[in-house]
């Protein structure tokens, strides 16, 4: 299981749109960490993307990555996932989706559904102030690690 080449291609193309909006300079490295990102599955953390990044750009500082991937997420290119326990893992998938975290191994699969888009709000909430939008995580064990356990 992969991001597919068309949504790779798709999610480089909202990059290289961004830039010539005149937002951001598109620099060599800024497409790297992006391009690391949006063929990832696995919403990886800050410290993997550098990992990954640097066997193709060995000359990336560890502190470029993380200040890019600031900067992506300022222009709306990715977003945190905020998923188990502290460590910010980054998302190039910006439709809006839910999460299966197995709570084994870490691994993040997003999916898809119009019913959970809809969930009522309890009323109750609007004391806390104004919901702008809800992500539903699923937590449990994957299919992987379920099957190592037999
Ligand atoms: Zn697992
Ligand atoms: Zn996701």
């Amino acid at each position: 299981m992969a991001v597919s080449k068309a949504e790779i291609e798709r999610r480089m193309e909202r990059l290289a749109q961004t830039c010539r909006g005149g937002r951001l300079k598109l620099t060599h490295q800024r497409m790297e960490v992006f391009r690391e990102l949006a063929g990832a599955e696995d919403h990886p953390d800050a410290e993997t993307i550098y990992q990954n990044v640097r066997r193709r750009v060995p000359a990336i500082s560890r502190d470029t990555v993380y200040r890019t991937l600031a900067t992506l997420e300022e222009q709306g290119l990715v977003h945190k996932a905020e998923i188990l326990s502290g460590r910010g893992r980054y998302d190039a998938n910006m439709e809006h989706h839910h999460h299966f975290i197995c709570t084994e191994c870490g691994r993040v699969h997003d999916f898809y559904s119009r019913t959970l888009d809809d969930l009522p709000i309890p009323r109750s909430v609007a004391s806390f102030g104004r919901v702008e939008s809800a992500q539903v995580q699923l937590r449990g064990i994957c299919a992987n690690c379920a099957k190592g356990k037999r």
